[in-house]
């Protein structure tokens, strides 16, 4: 009896399945970046400086940042 692959043909077969899902992840993963990218653009992160009272905004995903007129670290406030 014959069988119903020969073994290339599934070595063959295998290896375009494995490149069609990390094509697939890949889109999946570029797709998903780019949407957080958009979300932390439409949301930046709002500063007061404790020091002089300036708010500021920094687009950075960091707990702190620096008062661009003092100099002085100050956490994000969440919301208004
Ligand atoms: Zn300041």
């Amino acid at each position: 009896m014959t069988p119903l692959f020969t073994l290339p043909q599934m070595l063959e077969g295998g290896l375009w399945a494995g490149i069609a899902v990390i094509f697939v992840l890949s889109v999946f993963y570029s797709v998903r970046r780019r949407l957080r990218v958009r979300r932390a653009r439409a949301t930046p992160f709002i500063f007061r400086c404790a020091v002089c009272g300036h708010v500021y905004f920094d687009r950075r995903n960091v707990p702190m940042a620096e008062c661009p007129k003092c100099g002085n670290m100050n956490e994000t406030i969440k919301g208004f």
